[in-house]
């Protein structure tokens, strides 16, 4: 095989959003992967406010949009004492068709299962013909020179081994990561307890149980709370029974299936059992990302407690943060602390995800005094009204993060030029819009469908905002000096002048702020050569 600038190993979603990003910059890749494709058990099923954003600008939105997730389906998360039991509490989350827009993206959260999923970002990483998938092909070895990566694969199917040669090697090979163990790197954290999934088809279950469609029930009985039930597939009437921690040692052929579905059901109930997995809850982000020629991204740098539903949208994160920089370095406008700035943003937005994931795991553990919960008395109703309202301030906090979604800022990054102002507070649920650096550039609605975030993605981008702004030409120089792409954009809108606060905002390819200022800098080269890796020099 001809040697390739970037072999990714894993078509998980995340080595499937790096081949996308990658192809979608005009870079070749060829991804390996060991299984055949498809996913029998999904474990995603919700696409985040940023991951869409990443969607829109990949141009596959609609296709998420138009997955067999009906858009009329009430999104509503349900505390409850079991499926037929008594509600304790109720977060209405109103179906994608009928929500508001989103007061600061111009895209909103989607259910989208992995089975669905995965397969729009295959398509569309092979509509590039400088892609190349490979699937049942396994990276069996790996080294490294001062030139280069050679790996050795094999060919699941035919035997056949084979060596590719490649710039540079990014495993996104999940929470297993054969990289990552072949470069020593350590995982930090705790283990959170041990789930089962139990996957079954049950036409009709909610009708049957009496209760209104709703996506996501919690339940909580007299031991506290213990499982959730989620619809995946409501026209094949799919679901998923996730056990919160089964104890050490479960196996699928251990578990009572039964015995838990009649508890979480709170009657027995015939279902079609589609699938059991035994998984180990981990929160745990590694020591690097990698360097050099090997990174890093995805469930094999950091694995999150899936309560709050961040662990592909982290790692897809990461693939649109990687995927820029190598393309910059393959293309030659890049240097070297392009490439290192990548562990330097990224690691602390895992540390932080990871952190507050679990959090939101602990919040299950904190209700006590619930013996009366399931008694049709006087003693029952009363527990039953005390933690309705605590369940959905303290377990709702996982469906309440529109600003760890958005939020996240590089700060101390080495590719942005800091301004003196003192980070923001980042507040998981709400969100507000900054142009301080590292932070997302905001969206504003520039007419009935373009979003500024629209401007954002090929090239770094010169805001020009409100009246009076600077001529921007010495800036336009110094980046054709550097050979870096720049677009110089001036923006009339005056909200968009309130917005982002400052006349010039310089946005990267990935839509985060890199400088801004109201005047020209005196030495624009200066910023070209920090925000291109190629400086150390710390600018005011
Ligand atoms: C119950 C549950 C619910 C979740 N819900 C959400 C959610 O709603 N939203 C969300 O964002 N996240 C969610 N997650 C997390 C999400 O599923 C993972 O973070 C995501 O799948 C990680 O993607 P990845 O591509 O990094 O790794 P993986 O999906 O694990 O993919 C890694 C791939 O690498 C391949 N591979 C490994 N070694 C090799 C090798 N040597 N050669 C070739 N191929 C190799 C594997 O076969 C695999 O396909 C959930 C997780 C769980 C458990």
């Amino acid at each position: 095989m001809p040697r390739t600038p970037v072999l990714i190993v894993g078509g998980g979603p995340v080595g499937l959003a790096l081949a996308s990003e990658l192809g979608w910059r005009g870079i070749s890749c060829v991804l390996i992967e060991q299984g055949d494709g498809t996913i029998v058990t999904p474990k995603m099923n919700e696409v985040n406010i940023r991951t869409m954003e990443f969607c829109r600008r990949w141009r596959i939105a609609e296709a998420v949009h138009a997955c067999p997730f009906p858009p009329d389906y009430p999104l509503d998360v349900v505390f409850v004492t079991s499926l037929s039991g008594y509600e304790l509490g109720r977060m209405s989350r109103p179906p994608r068709m009928s929500e508001k827009p989103e007061p600061h993206s111009p895209m909103r959260l989607q259910v989208c299962s992995q089975m669905w999923f995965d397969p729009i970002l295959q398509g569309f990483a092979r509509s590039f013909p400088h892609v190349c998938l490979r699937y049942r092909t396994r990276l069996e070895s790996f080294e490294v020179s001062a030139t280069g990566v050679a790996a050795k694969v094999v060919d699941l199917e035919s035997g056949q081994h084979e060596r590719i040669d490649a710039d540079y090697l990014v495993g996104c090979d999940g929470a297993n990561s054969m990289v990552r163990s072949s470069l020593n790197i350590e995982l930090n954290g705790e283990t959170l307890g041990h789930p089962v999934h139990l996957y079954f088809r049950a036409p009709n279950l909610l009708e049957r149980c009496g209760r209104q469609p709703a996506t996501f029930f919690v339940t909580v009985d007299r031991n506290g709370a213990w499982s959730n039930v989620r619809i995946i597939d409501p026209l094949n009437a799919m679901w998923r029974l996730m056990v919160l921690d089964a104890g050490v040692g479960s196996t699928p052929e251990t578990v009572d299936r039964d015995a838990y579905l009649r508890r979480a059901i709170g009657r027995p109930i015939a279902v079609e059992w589609l699938g059991t997995s035994v998984w180990t809850r981990h929160s745990v982000v590694a020591e690097r990302y990698g360097g050099g020629r090997i990174f890093l991204a995805g469930d094999a740098v950091h694995q999150l407690s899936p309560t709050g539903a961040l662990g592909m949208n982290t790692g897809i994160a990461d693939a649109v943060d990687l995927g820029w920089k190598l393309a910059a370095m393959l293309q030659g406008w890049g240097q070297e602390g392009l490439l290192a700035s990548y562990d330097a943003e990224r690691r602390p937005i895992g540390a932080r995800n990871v952190k507050l994931t679990a959090e939101f795991y602990g919040e299950h553990g904190k209700f006590d005094g619930l013996a009366a919960i399931e008694e049709d008395s006087a003693a029952g109703a009363q527990v039953r009204q005390r933690i309705g309202e605590s369940l959905v301030s303290g377990i709702g906090r996982m469906f309440r993060t529109a600003g760890l979604q958005l939020g996240y800022c590089y700060e101390d990054s080495p590719i942005c030029v800091p301004d003196g102002t003192p980070p923001r507070p980042d507040d998981p649920e709400d969100f507000t819009p900054s142009t301080r650096p590292g932070s997302r550039a905001p969206h504003l609605w520039l007419d009935d469908s373009h979003s500024m975030l629209d401007l954002y993605g090929h090239a770094f981008v010169l805001l020009r905002l409100g009246s009076g702004a600077p001529d921007a030409s010495r800036f336009e120089a110094a980046a054709a000096s550097r050979r870096v792409p720049l677009s110089v954009i001036t923006v009339a809108k005056p909200e968009a002048a309130d917005l982002y606060k400052h006349r010039l905002v310089l946005v990267r390819p990935d839509g985060h702020v890199a400088w801004r200022s109201d005047e020209m800098p005196v030495n624009p080269t200066t910023i070209i050569d920090k925000v291109r890796g190629a400086s150390k020099i710390f600018i005011q």
